[in-house]
């Protein structure tokens, strides 16, 4: 038992976030997509993780994507000289300027971004062009009727062109539009125009193998994540959890049998038992839907450490667990929340969502530690 004390001075809650995970995750999109170059995004802060870490373990990319130019802004101050892609493009004309300076790659999505575009064509180096096409999911891109058209425009207008789009389901079969679907419009909707693509995302890169395009687009793998929300389906991919959320014990309390616990009373005590009170509430990112029954690692002396169940309803700043499995813990014990022995996807299961979320929602209060 460590404790977290040698990190901290405040609250003992810490997030830890292992940048060989990060090396090794990259690596295996490398040996799933062996002939694409790898975008790495990181958009939402690196889902939660913060850019810095990201940074660190993921500088061997051959680019980052992310949605916010000020992100943009900060890895070009890191001396990041790759590339940087602005997923949803510009939001407006004005950041042009920012983005000649910065070099930046930019998707093109919509007719405003295209006269913007126009009015802008700058002579000197040509900016990198990712054209995306709605093939189905009709979220963001042209129509494949007006796809064509966008390309030659741009491309008249002196920028460098690739194609893109965006899969629906590529983490299922069984949804439509299907990646065969999605695929077979874009085949139909490009023929002829000379350029190189970017298809995959995490679910495309481990499961459709022939829909990740020369440029692939992985993010929650990188992270250690499931695309599916189940930690099952990528245990074979021999990816690694990022993201280590840990805390400690702050308190223990004694029940009577028929004792409850919390606000609403919703756990009650089915005998004599002891509950230990983990300093993690939803104020942290932890999910205050929450099931009873999600677990809770405590870690021991020994090193082996249980798995203990959470009791009662999350608060904004603790959380509660059975401690029936655990006799020797107590004040100081430190407990992992997620990472890597509870999977963050088994935790996003029993709150009704998916790992994505938790990650992404990790407050800023809670200090971040790069290892
Ligand atoms: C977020 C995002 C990705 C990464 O998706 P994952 O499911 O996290 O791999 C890829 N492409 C686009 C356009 C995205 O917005």
């Amino acid at each position: 038992m460590t404790g977290l004390a040698n990190r901290l001075i405040n609250r003992p809650i810490l997030a830890s976030i292992r940048t060989s995970a990060f090396r090794h995750n990259l690596n295996r999109v490398r040996e799933l997509a062996p002939e694409s170059k790898i975008w790495a995004v990181i958009k939402a802060k690196a889902y939660g993780h913060g850019l810095e870490g990201a940074l660190q373990g993921l500088e061997s990319t051959d680019g980052f994507a992310l949605l916010d130019i000020e992100d943009a802004q900060w890895l070009r101050a890191q001396q990041w000289q790759g590339r940087i892609l602005l997923l949803e493009g510009l939001f407006h004309e004005n950041e042009i300027p920012v983005a000649r300076e910065l070099h930046l790659d930019l998707v093109v999505h919509c007719e405003a971004q295209i006269q913007w575009l126009e009015t802008n064509a700058l002579a000197g180096k040509p900016l990198n062009i990712f054209l995306k096409l709605n093939s189905g999911m009709n979220r963001l891109g042209f129509t494949p009727k007006a796809y064509r058209n966008a390309f030659h425009r741009l491309h008249a207008a002196g920028y460098h062109l690739h194609h893109m789009t965006h899969f629906a389901n590529a983490d299922q079969m069984d949804r439509q539009p299907t990646v065969g679907q999605q695929m077979e419009c874009l085949q139909e909707t490009i023929e002829g125009l000379e350029a190189s693509s970017s298809l995959g995302n995490s679910a495309a890169i481990l499961w459709h193998r022939n829909a990740v395009g020369e440029w692939a687009r992985p993010g929650i793998m990188l992270y250690g994540a499931s695309p599916t929300g189940r930690h099952a389906d990528i245990a074979h991919a021999h990816l690694e959890p990022v993201m280590q959320l840990r805390s400690e014990i702050i308190d223990v309390q004694e029940l009577k049998k028929g004792d409850r616990v919390g606000y609403g009373g919703r756990y009650e005590a089915p005998e004599d038992m002891r509950i230990g009170v983990v300093a993690c509430g939803y104020a942290d990112g932890y999910p205050r839907h929450a099931k009873d029954g999600t677990p809770v690692w405590v870690e021991s002396e020994s090193g082996v450490g249980v798995s203990c169940p959470i009791v009662g309803q999350v608060s904004m700043d603790m959380l509660t667990i059975d401690l029936r499995g655990a006799p020797a813990a107590g004040v100081g014990t430190v407990v992992e929340l997620w990472g890597t022995v509870i999977s963050v996807d088994d935790v996003a299961q029993m709150s009704g969502t998916i790992g994505y979320e938790l990650l992404c929602a990790l407050a800023p209060r809670v200090p971040v530690s790069i290892e």
